[in-house]
């Protein structure tokens, strides 16, 4: 996969090219927010690991115009120790995870592991642990057990399915579930969420809370 790292700090962008070398990424770097800016109009990238403060322009505003662009490109944003607003504000600019500084090479690559394997459409029956999906029958097996879905359930089902290990802030939820409710407050969502839940979390999947922002379905579509 061809990845991106952002970051100015001379040694951490070593580390970071370094380890997804090894792991077998094609990595490019950019130590500036317009150097990054400029390669991504000018390239594909599958994942940018993007440092929040760089020296000309920001993360933040590097992560807007990719997304002012309508690019699906995955972003991994890096934030400060304790930066609570600006892993909300990253996410709600389009990031599709966060990591905190000091972070370990080792988490750095389970979340970029996670966030490439997001990139693939949920198939047509869908498995992980106990856990067995039909999507075209809209049929919900736990250990082999069928579960019933009430159609608000079934529509967060698969709008997880379709971006697992991707952060979801309840307003995107929201927007996805307005086809069946109109005006859903995100109090009403914490109570589906925690009712699709206590349904399927026997099986051994996970439904993550991120707090004050959403929620990210953990476990990939494999
Ligand atoms: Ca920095």
């Amino acid at each position: 996969m061809r990845i991106l790292v952002v970051e100015d700090d001379a040694l951490l962008v070593e580390g970071l090219t370094a380890a997804l070398t090894r792991a077998g990424h094609a990595v490019q770097e950019a130590r500036t927010g317009r150097h990054a800016d400029l390669l991504l109009r000018t390239e594909d990238y599958d994942l940018v690991v993007l440092d929040i403060g760089l020296p000309d322009i920001d993360g933040f505003e590097v992560l807007r115009r990719l997304r002012a662009r309508r690019a699906t490109t995955s972003v991994l944003v890096l934030t400060a120790r304790d930066a609570v607003e600006d892993r909300v504000h990253g996410l709600d600019l389009g990031a599709d995870d966060y990591l905190t500084k000091p972070f370990s090479v080792t988490e750095l690559e389970a979340r970029v592991r996670a966030l490439l394997r997001r990139s693939v459409a949920p198939p047509a029956c869908w498995s992980v642990a106990g856990l067995v999906v039909d999507v075209a029958a809209k049929r919900v097996r736990v250990h082999d057990k069928p579960v019933e879905l009430t159609p608000r359930e079934w529509a967060l089902l698969e709008l997880f399915l379709a971006r697992p290990n991707r952060v979801l802030s309840k307003d995107q939820i929201a927007e996805s579930l307005f086809a069946i409710e109109e005006g859903l407050s995100p109090n009403a969502i914490e109570v589906y969420v925690s009712r699709l839940r206590t349904k399927i979390e026997s099986a051994g999947v996970h439904i993550r809370t991120v707090r004050g922002f959403g929620y990210m379905w953990e476990g990939g579509n494999e």
